[in-house]
């Protein structure tokens, strides 16, 4: 390989980076955020539970019931019919439920053992203010006490409310709507070797996994209020940039006979009207896996295109995104286990970046950070590199302990070890690109290539071996990577 920066090198400019980055980070005015949050309840099921849960809806019910496999959950029998299934065959899954009922039925016959923020918004603004960012603006369309609970108590945490015509902020915990009902979902975790019974046959849990509720009562609307809307450009000088997610909700039709293309129409409306004003605002677009393809498509091409700096994403998405964009190759490349899909994943985010129009696109792996960013973006691609490993250092940090509760916090990463794995991987992207004449072997090592139309910056990342939790870590990624971009902006800004 090349000349330039082995793993100890790399270390060091993780500690560099992290100190450049946290001295600045008060620099930044605000950042708003919006809209899904929600809250996770989690319960390990153990025997004597699931053995309840069958005789309380009955054997013969849910045996019927797991047969017909049902989709969605309707009532308590499809519930536990559906972890009868998961739990059979030790698999992951994720099923959806559009009442609130089954979360009161869960809370009479389960009960959870601990309850934790869930939803990107929410993880997302929690960091922020956990990192002491000044304002942490969120916006969440259904904030409810239960989910008010959930945000971290600091003052830097602000919800806009709209009081005699006037815009003003107060902490969650006393800006929630009293008649919202909690969006609640339930994890429910089974482990390997628990046994039960049902119609005379014996089941043994065959691996770890849990089954996932969740909750998509009619109510969730990706959506603002008209008071608020009126307001938002009054934010102007408490903002430097918005964190937006939460699109993957919108539904293709409504009960009300309403389209998926008015909430998309009202997204654009809020990002147009957050820029209003200030030229300079920034914002980030957290993308997730969405099934439908019509959603899919419509987030990318009329929220994001052209409207947003910024898009966060994993390697799966990436895929995702450029198979709806009629890339169908280069997103099977993505996926594929082969050589080439680093170098893909590379073509892919820069098919992203350009035709997408937009200033930066970061993707987060397992072992490495690719970015590419357009070349009249006003940092220098070192700037950029600071700014991704800074966030690895925090994804680190919250594999490590769960979550971050400070700056402080996120230091103690430093020491979790780069990824070897990850800095070998980059090799094969190293390969494709001196092939490709985009960059010399020497240049990429530092991991800061200039290439002729775009930016480009990859850095290998510090893996954590036995995690804590790896709820939320993309999140923080992508949110710590865009704070410390403003960051940055913002101290250029000032000294200019
Ligand atoms: P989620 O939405 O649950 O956050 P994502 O796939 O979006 O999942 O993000 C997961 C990311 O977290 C990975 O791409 C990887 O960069 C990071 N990550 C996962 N596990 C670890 C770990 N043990 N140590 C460090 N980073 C991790």
């Amino acid at each position: 390989m090349g000349e330039g920066m082995n793993i100890n090198e790399w270390e060091k400019r993780y500690s560099i980076a992290y100190y450049n980055i946290s001295k600045i980070l008060t620099g930044i005015r605000g950042i708003f955020v919006a809209y899904n949050c929600n809250v996770d309840a989690i319960k390990h099921v153990k025997e004597k539970d699931i053995h309840k849960l069958i005789s309380t809806v009955g054997k013969k019910s849910v045996q019927q019931r797991v047969t017909e496999y049902p989709r969605e959950i309707q009532d308590p029998v499809d519930l536990v019919a559906r972890l009868v299934i998961a739990m059979r065959d030790g698999k992951a899954a994720e099923v959806p439920t559009y009442t609130t009922e089954i979360h009161k039925w869960l809370m009479d016959n389960l009960v959870f053992d601990k309850a934790r923020m869930g939803g990107q918004a929410g993880i997302i603004s929690n960091l922020l203010a956990n990192l002491g960012i000044n304002n942490v603006i969120v916006y969440v369309p259904w904030l409810s006490k239960e989910q008010a609970e959930y945000f971290v108590d600091t003052a830097n945490i602000k919800y806009p409310v709209i009081e005699d015509g006037v815009l003003k902020f107060k902490h969650p915990s006393e800006a929630y709507d009293s008649y919202q009902k909690p969006k609640v979902n339930w994890i429910l975790e089974f482990s390997k070797g628990t046994k039960f019974e049902l119609a005379e046959e014996v089941f043994e849990v065959p691996r770890d996994n849990r089954l996932i509720i969740s909750s998509r009562p009619t109510w969730v609307r990706i959506d603002m209020s008209e008071d608020l809307y009126e307001h938002l450009s009054k934010m102007n000088g408490m903002i430097d940039g918005a964190i937006l997610s939460g699109y993957q909700m919108i539904k293709e039709e409504y009960e009300d006979g309403t389209t998926y293309r008015h909430y998309v129409k009202r997204a654009v409306k809020v990002i147009e009207r957050l820029k209003e004003g200030n030229p300079n605002m920034r914002i980030h677009v957290e993308f997730t896996s969405i099934q439908n393809k019509v959603i899919r498509k419509a987030i990318l091409k009329d929220i994001v295109y052209k409207h947003v700096s910024s898009l966060g994403l994993d390697t799966i998405e990436v895929a995702n995104a450029l198979n709806v964009l009629g890339h169908e190759e280069l997103a099977y490349a993505v996926i594929s286990k082969g050589e080439n899909s680093i170098s893909a994943l590379y073509e892919g985010a820069v098919k992203l970046l350009c035709e997408l129009k937009l200033e930066r696109v970061h993707v987060h792996s397992l072992g490495f950070y690719i970015c590419v960013a357009s070349r009249d973006f006003p940092l220098t691609v070192e700037e950029h590199r600071d700014a991704l490993m800074f966030s690895a250092t925090l994804a680190a940090a919250q594999a490590l302990h769960g979550d971050i509760g400070s700056l402080k916090d996120g230091q103690t990463a430093l020491k979790v070890p780069i990824s070897e794995r990850g800095h070998d991987d980059l090799e094969q992207l190293e390969k494709y690109l001196v092939r490709r004449d985009v960059c010399t072997g020497t240049e990429f090592e530092d991991g800061c290539i200039c290439a002729i139309n775009h930016d480009l910056i990859v850095i290998p990342t510090k893996v954590v071996q036995d995690p804590v939790g790896t709820v939320g870590i993309g999140d923080t990624i992508s949110a710590g990577a865009f704070a410390a971009i403003l960051a940055m902006l913002r101290k250029k800004q000032i000294d200019n």
